[in-house]
């Protein structure tokens, strides 16, 4: 399989030269040169299939001219070794949970899966490389946790300070080993920013080999499609028309999902939805793309104000807007609404979400308004526990705090701090 560019300015490369280029040099996203749909049967007998042998179905057509089966197999053991159950909270509504795996946010498998594939294609690449990554608050964490000890990869995180939870930092920060954390004084936004400047840079590129591990990175990307299937087989036996809503921020997870209904899987439709860093909804109600300066929500991890992988989406559909609106709404949340389906989501039926979950569910509710025969799935991105302090005062509850989020809470915080791109190139050159 051959990814291009989506500025058609570069030439076209393997997945491993996508995976440790990142971004084109053109800047242009890559993007798999052709989705070949897979067989009826395999959705017909889903129910059938281990999980690893699902991810391994799917994903397999966008590795194997650089990753052989028995890697592949390997890779996936050790990506895929938690559970994504969907539990029903409500009748015709179930949330998908992504958090069960080691930093209780579904980049895990991401990160991991990319870790997995860039250690084993830098055991013939010379030079050490290294993984340059922004985060509004998750990825920073599972990135981290993916790649810590992998060989021949370094790593390091940029994150807003005072804008990520102190669980999320903890978990960035508290690594050592090949993991370096910077704290940016500015946005999410701003760490992006300088992250793809730090690509395009000429002068730094010449002295060390860069790679990013965001989802623009195509082997963070696409496994993600692995939990929309993983989902299918737990509800297809419903026999009822998929829906599902996606708490959204950089658009990675959801245009996975895009991928995975390309892959020929049953979904009557996608919802994606955003807190009020709402350029996609905006977008979908006036067909104008108009990025902005992200906002600070308690869905941290969705404050995006200019989503990189929605140009994926769009593309997706050849930037057929009406293709693109058959398939896919999109909706805007504020805090206090986020708060009250916390608190509505609780008292019905029990259930503690978290602000990004709670924003999926608003968006599912609002879709099934006008679609109320259809199966809901929500996902629920984090574990409410990474949002301690907002699900405890809001629900009046006290959660109790897993094992993998025991082990980093004692340990001390270590960054460096900057605040201009400057700044970061001397680090990256010097350290
Ligand atoms: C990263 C993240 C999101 C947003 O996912 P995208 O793929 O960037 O749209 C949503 N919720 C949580 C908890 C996250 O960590």
């Amino acid at each position: 399989m051959k990814y291009y560019s989506l500025n058609n300015k570069a030439p076209e490369v393997s997945f491993k030269d996508a995976v440790i280029n990142g971004i084109a040099p053109d800047k242009g996203l890559y993007f798999p040169e052709s989705i070949t749909p897979l067989p009826d049967s395999f959705f017909d007998k889903i129910t059938e299939l281990s999980n690893k042998e699902i991810a391994f179905t799917a994903i397999n057509q966008f590795v194997s001219d650089t990753i052989p089966s028995n890697i592949l197999n390997e890779i996936l053991d050790n990506v895929l070794d938690f559970d994504f159950p969907v539990i029903e909270i409500e009748e015709n509504i179930g949330t998908l949970e992504l958090f069960h795996g080691p930093t209780m946010a579904f980049k895990d498998v991401g990160a991991r899966f990319m870790a997995q594939c860039l250690g084993y294609f830098s055991k013939d690449v010379k030079n050490e490389v290294t993984v340059l990554v922004a985060t509004s608050g998750d990825t920073g964490g599972a990135v981290a946790n993916g790649f810590l000890g992998v060989d021949g990869v370094k790593v390091v995180i940029l994150y807003p300070s005072g804008k990520v939870s102190d669980i999320q930092e903890r978990q960035l920060t508290t690594l050592g080993k090949n993991i370096t954390a910077l704290k940016v004084n500015g946005t999410f936004d701003d760490c992006q920013a300088m992250v793809k400047r730090a690509f395009l840079d000429h002068d730094l590129l010449e002295k060390m080999k860069l790679t990013s591990a965001n989802s623009i990175n195509v082997a963070r990307w696409l496994p993600q499609l692995f939990y929309f299937m993983f989902a299918y087989k737990q509800v297809k036996s419903k026999g009822k028309e998929i829906v599902f809503s996606v708490p959204s921020g950089n658009f990675g997870n959801i245009c996975a999902g895009l991928v995975a209904q390309r892959l020929g899987m049953p979904v009557k439709h996608f919802v994606a939805a955003t807190n009020v860093n709402d350029t996609v909804p905006e977008f979908m109600r006036t067909k104008e793309y108009l990025p902005k300066p992200s906002t600070a929500t308690i869905s941290n991890a969705m404050d995006v104000g200019d989503p990189s992988n929605f140009i994926r989406i769009r593309h997706l559909f050849e930037d057929d807007f009406d293709t693109l609106k058959n398939n896919l709404s999109s909706y805007s949340f504020n805090d206090e609404e986020t708060r009250k389906a916390l608190i509505h989501i609780y008292k019905t039926s029990g259930y503690i979400a978290d602000p990004h979950g709670a924003v999926g569910y608003l968006g599912l509710k609002k879709y099934q308004e006008r679609h109320p025969n259809t199966f809901g799935i929500f996902l629920e991105t984090a574990h409410p526990v990474k949002f301690l302090d907002i699900v405890e005062e809001t629900l009046s509850v006290q959660l109790e705090i897993p094992s993998q989020i025991k082990k980093v809470m004692g340990k001390e915080k270590k960054s460096t701090k900057i605040t201009s791109y400057n700044e970061l190139k001397a680090f990256l050159i010097t350290s």
